[in-house]
C-alpha cells in the first residue's frame, strides 16, 4: 500500500488509535496533521518520528468540538502539507454514567467531543476535496454503537450518530469522488479502556471470538486500507474491527 504524496488530518492524534492511524499512514509515506486537546508531551513525541519514516508529521492543539477550531485545522494543514486528501474523524472521550445519573453536561459535552466534531471536520474538508474532487474521509464509531451498552447513552447515542452522518454524508458526496466510511473498534487497549478492572477486562474477553484485546495497530491498519486505493469502490460502509464481538 502507497500513500506517497498523500496529505492527511488525523483528530485525536496523540495516543491510543489516532497515533498509531498517525504512524501507520507515515509509515506509507503519507504527509500528516493530527490534532490533540491537551497532551502538548505526547504530541511532541508523535511528531519526532517523522525522521523514520520520511515525512511531515505536525501536531496542533485544536479542540475538535469547536467549529472554528477545526476550520483553524484545514488552514494550517493547507499551509503546512500543501493539500489535503484523507481525514480521519477519530477524537473522542467517554463520560460513563447510568442515565439516572449522567448530567446533561455530561451528555453534551460527549456528543460534542464525538459527534459534532466528525460535522465540524467533514464540512470544514469539503472544500478542498470538492474542488479537487478526491476525498477518504473515515470516522471512527464503536462496536457499542451497533450493540448498545448500559452506562453509556451519552456515547452510544454519539457513535450511532456517527453512522449514520457517515451514510448520509457517502450518498451526498460519491459524485464528488469522496469517500466516508466508519470504522466500529471493539475493546482496544488504550488510555479509555485501562480505566477497568481485570475482572471487568476478562468478562470483555470472553465476549470476543478471536479471544484476545484488540491493539491500536489492529484499528489503524483498516483505517489506512480505508484511505488507500485499495478501497476506491467502498463507500458508506462501517467496518467492525472488533475480533468477531459484535456479528
Ligand atoms: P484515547 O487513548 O483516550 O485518546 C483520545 C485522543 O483524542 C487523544 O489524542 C486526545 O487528545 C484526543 N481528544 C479527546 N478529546 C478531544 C477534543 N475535544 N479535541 C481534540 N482532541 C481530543 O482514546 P482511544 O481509545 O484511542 O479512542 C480513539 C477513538 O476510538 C475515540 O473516538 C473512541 O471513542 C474510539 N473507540 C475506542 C475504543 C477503545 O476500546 N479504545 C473502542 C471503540 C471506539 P489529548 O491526548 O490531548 O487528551
Amino acid at each position: 500500500m502507497n500513500l506517497k504524496g498523500k496529505k492527511a488530518i488525523v483528530t485525536g492524534g496523540s495516543r491510543g488509535i489516532g497515533k498509531a492511524v498517525v504512524l501507520e499512514l507515515a509509515s506509507k509515506g503519507c504527509d500528516v496533521v493530527f490534532t490533540y486537546h491537551s497532551s502538548i508531551e505526547a504530541a511532541k513525541s508523535v511528531e519526532s518520528e517523522s525522521d523514520k519514516f520520511g515525512v511531515k508529521i505536525f501536531g496542533l492543539q485544536a479542540d475538535a468540538s469547536k467549529y472554528s477550531e477545526a476550520e483553524k485545522t484545514i488552514n494550517f494543514t493547507l499551509e503546512k502539507l500543501g493539500g489535503l486528501d484523507i481525514l480521519v474523524n477519530n477524537a473522542g472521550i467517554t463520560k460513563d454514567n447510568l442515565l439516572i445519573r449522567m448530567s446533561e453536561k455530561d451528555f453534551d459535552e460527549v456528543v460534542s467531543a464525538n459527534l459534532k466534531s466528525v460535522f465540524n471536520y467533514t464540512k470544514a474538508s469539503l472544500k478542498q476535496m470538492i474542488s479537487q474532487r478526491y476525498g477518504r474521509v473515515i470516522n471512527i464509531s464503536s462496536v457499542v454503537a451497533i450493540t448498545g451498552n448500559p452506562g453509556q447513552a451519552n456515547y452510544v447515542a454519539s457513535k450511532s450518530g456517527v453512522i449514520g452522518f457517515t451514510k448520509s454524508t457517502a450518498k451526498e458526496l460519491a459524485s464528488r469522488n469522496i469517500t466516508v466510511n466508519a470504522v466500529a473498534p471493539g475493546y482496544i487497549s488504550t488510555d479509555m479502556t485501562e480505566k477497568l478492572n481485570d475482572k471487568q477486562k476478562e468478562a470483555i474477553i470472553n465476549l470476543i471470538p478471536l479471544k484476545r484485546i484488540g491493539t491500536p495497530e489492529d484499528v489503524a491498519k483498516v483505517v489506512t486500507f480505508l484511505a488507500s486505493d485499495q478501497a476506491d469502490y467502498l463507500t458508506g460502509q462501517v467496518i467492525s474491527v472488533d475480533g468477531g464481538m459484535a456479528m
